[in-house]
């Protein structure tokens, strides 16, 4: 079984846990540089990035998350923790860091502007089955890929229809919203079997 964990430094740490957990992994939380030394793989949980990355750089994680990401340590980032991965960010505090992660420009609270939370069906490539009921809050989406990042899934109805909301850039992935809260565990059992993989 591989070890997961879930950077617990804010944001739906638990619901991460027990998904991670039904798909038959080790998930346990992650506040620490030791405690990010014992794992094989790292989910960063929605929350607040403005906070994320503050807390981050307080606990000492901020450069070892990024070291290992450049080691190639599987990451998936989900709503807070997708705008945490990318390597530029809209709409962000100046002073927001990130881990550097997917090559891609994200926008912050990108959906607020028209409502602040919403759901949408959303289909994954590479993920059988129907599509998503994709739970959005606050959420980013993604503005601009490199080469490299493969789009995985984007919005297919109402006003922000054909917006980015699922990437992939090797062992790294990002979702724009929730599908811890909705209890289906297809993107948390893609992440499984990509640490497997590695
Ligand atoms: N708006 C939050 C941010 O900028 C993300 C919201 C979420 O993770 N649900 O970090």
């Amino acid at each position: 079984r591989p070890t997961i964990g879930v950077l617990a430094l804010q944001g739906d740490v638990r619901e991460h846990v027990h998904a991670l957990a039904k798909c038959d992994a080790d998930a346990r939380p992650v506040r620490r540089p030791e405690e990010l030394d014992r794992v094989d793989a790292l989910v960063v949980p929605g929350g607040e990035s403005t906070t994320i990355s503050k807390l981050a750089e307080t606990f000492g994680l901020l450069e070892p998350i990024r070291k290992r990401i450049t080691g190639g340590m599987p990451v998936y980032g989900s709503c807070a923790g997708m705008i945490m991965l990318a390597t530029e960010v809209l709409d962000g505090r100046p002073d927001q860091q990130s881990f550097d992660g997917i090559e891609m420009t994200v926008r912050r609270n990108a959906f607020g502007r028209q409502v602040d939370s919403f759901e949408a069906p959303v289909r994954i490539s590479g993920v059988p089955g129907p599509a998503f009921h994709a739970v959005f809050i606050r959420a980013p989406w993604v503005e601009r890929v490199s080469d490299g990042v493969e789009v995985l899934g984007q919005v297919t109805e109402g006003p922000a229809a054909g917006r980015i909301v699922a990437v992939r850039q090797g062992n790294l992935l990002a979702t724009s919203f929730h599908p811890e809260l909705t209890g289906d565990l297809r993107v948390h059992q893609y992440f499984v079997d990509l640490v497997r993989s590695t």
